[in-house]
């Protein structure tokens, strides 16, 4: 994922003209108008030379889709997990209920309907710090014996210099030329069959070090509902952002 790459930028703070939150202005050099909305905020991306007009006209035509994402928005935020003693999170696409139980030693526990967080003192933070030490642990047994395994199925056994975690902003995985993969630990939230498919998403760039027709040819081969994954990556991950 890149950001945006406009020049310099100009920052405005609009009022609202009926949308329910304030939007701002964000000048740069680009030739077309677009909007983005991120969380509860909007903006506004423009180049240099348009109009307050320009811009307010064009606002006004993308009102019911800026309405439409905010709520989209707004229903992601409520599904995120709530790690409350009796709330919900999603554990390999099940909605399961959360139970803080004081004990003096860490431990995590999933049954059919329960995520039980064993700790001291468990307050929802402590609990994340418990049950991502926990997603660690098993991101460090499972990941790295399969990345090696595909890596050595597709004769690149001698390019895995690496495996590493890391929890990124918006990346579940990433591989350098270098040979080093990383991984973001809280896949391990999600199915078994989407992690394998994120293992050889990342295991394939040691053969494509791109997402070119090849590349995505390559995860097929290896694992043939990649798209299926991707999917439902997309539709879920909010739901494991801890
Ligand atoms: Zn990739």
């Amino acid at each position: 994922m890149t950001g945006h790459s406009e020049g310099s930028i100009v920052r405005e703070l609009q009022d609202k003209s009926n949308l329910p939150v304030g939007y701002s202005v964000v000048r740069g050099r680009r030739k077309t108008m677009a909007v983005h909305v991120r969380h509860q905020a909007v903006e506004v991306r423009v180049p240099f030379y348009v109009s307050q007009t320009q811009i307010q006209d064009f606002v006004y035509t993308h009102i019911p889709w800026i309405l439409r994402k905010l709520e989209h928005k707004a229903a992601q935020d409520s599904q995120r997990p709530d790690l409350c003693d009796g709330g919900t999170v999603y554990y390999k696409a099940r909605a399961l209920r959360v139970r803080l139980i004081p004990a003096m030693s860490e431990n995590v526990e999933i049954t059919d309907t329960e995520m039980r967080l064993h700790g001291r003192g468990l307050t929802p933070e402590r609990a994340s710090k418990v049950l991502q030490r926990w997603l660690l642990a098993q991101a460090r047994t499972v990941l790295p014996p399969r990345a090696e395994a595909l890596a050595a199925y597709l004769q690149v056994a001698g390019r895995l210099k690496e495996v590493v975690f890391r929890k990124t902003k918006s990346k579940w995985g990433h591989c350098t030329s270098t040979g080093r993969i990383q991984f973001n630990w809280l896949i391990m939230m999600a199915p078994d069959a989407v992690i394998d498919y994120m293992i050889c998403h990342e295991v394939g760039h040691l053969v494509h070090m791109n997402h070119s027709p090849k590349f995505w040819a390559l995860v097929e081969s290896v694992c043939p509902d990649y798209r299926r994954y991707v999917r439902w990556l997309r539709t879920h991950e909010h739901r494991l952002w801890l």
